[in-house]
């Protein structure tokens, strides 16, 4: 039997990490005496509040990850703004442990030519992008607290791992490996964030997700006799309503596709907890997300 792939949601939003959007810039650190304009002060306080929203959660959750990300990487993060072809960084950045760029994009930023792209994508709603050591997020539609805290634990946990244990980006599976580590750290905290209320959505994802693969004669995801591949992708829903109740109210579209995203990828990533043993389900869920980057253009 060949197993089918199904097509993918259009409004697939996922982390641009490693992105083929990379841009390249020039890092013009910050001199003393330089001017700030009042618009390189909000840059600054948007930094302030996705850091405090993500400390929150890591302190909340008590997460030993959450925690060490904060630590290692989100209490030395410098606030940057684009220039014509580079990044200004607006802050001085602490001396003992490595600094991050945090750039925040703004609707404005579509007349910058370097960045317009990755403004108007709405595929993207943060990125660590590694050769400029910068955490890009989007700061163009409004997103709640809880979100944006998530998100930049997701960006910070791919800073620090390539901060402090480098492995090589371009190797698909090193690639992989690394993003289901940061989705598996992702749901975890979701999950602790969301409680029951969340645990009881996933569910319904979960046997919804099945029921759709049934329907295209799979067993969940279980390595099937005869199947050429098993690697099949279930369509994304929109938005579940319910995931406000658990997670605090969306505040836009572009939030609700980001987490609507991010809850399908963990409601597959069940589905491999559930149906394959401890290692194989990793194997699969890596290979799954690989799938799911390369349709996102992400991967090659
Ligand atoms: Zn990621």
């Amino acid at each position: 039997m060949k197993s089918k792939r199904t097509i993918l949601c259009s409004v697939l939003v996922v982390c641009l990490f490693g992105s083929l959007l990379t841009v390249a810039v020039n890092l013009i650190k910050k001199g003393k005496g330089t001017s700030i304009s009042r618009g390189d002060l909000d840059r600054i306080k948007i930094k302030k509040q996705w850091v405090s929203a993500a400390e929150k959660i890591a302190h909340e959750t008590k997460d030993k990850e959450a925690l060490a990300v904060v630590s290692a990487v989100l209490q030395n993060l410098v606030a940057a703004a684009p220039t014509s072809g580079g990044v200004r960084v607006l802050e001085s950045s602490r001396e003992d442990i490595p600094f991050t760029v945090f750039l925040p994009l703004v609707s404005q930023d579509t007349s910058n030519k370097t960045f317009k792209d990755i403004v108007l994508n709405r595929g993207i709603f943060a990125t660590y992008q590694h050769q400029n050591r910068t955490i890009i997020v989007k700061e163009v539609e409004p997103s709640s607290e809880v979100w944006k805290g998530l998100m930049l634990l997701h960006e910070g946990h791919h800073a620090g791992d390539l901060l402090y244990e480098p492995y090589d980006l371009d190797d698909p599976e090193l690639f992989s490996d690394h993003e289901r580590h940061v989705h598996n750290f992702q749901n975890r905290l979701t999950s602790a964030i969301g409680g029951f209320t969340y645990d009881r959505l996933l569910r319904k994802e979960v046997a919804r997700i099945r029921t759709e693969l049934k329907k295209q004669g799979l067993d969940g995801v279980k390595r099937q006799a005869g199947a050429s591949t098993n690697l099949t992708i279930p369509n994304r829903t929109e938005y579940y309503a319910e995931l406000d109740d658990a997670l605090t109210p969306a505040l836009s579209q572009f939030e609700k596709d980001a987490r609507q995203t991010s809850f399908w990828i963990h409601a597959v990533f069940m589905i491999y907890e559930e149906d394959r043993p401890l290692h194989d389900a990793e194997v699969g869920k890596s290979i799954f997300l690989r799938m799911v980057y390369q349709r996102g253009g992400v991967l090659k």
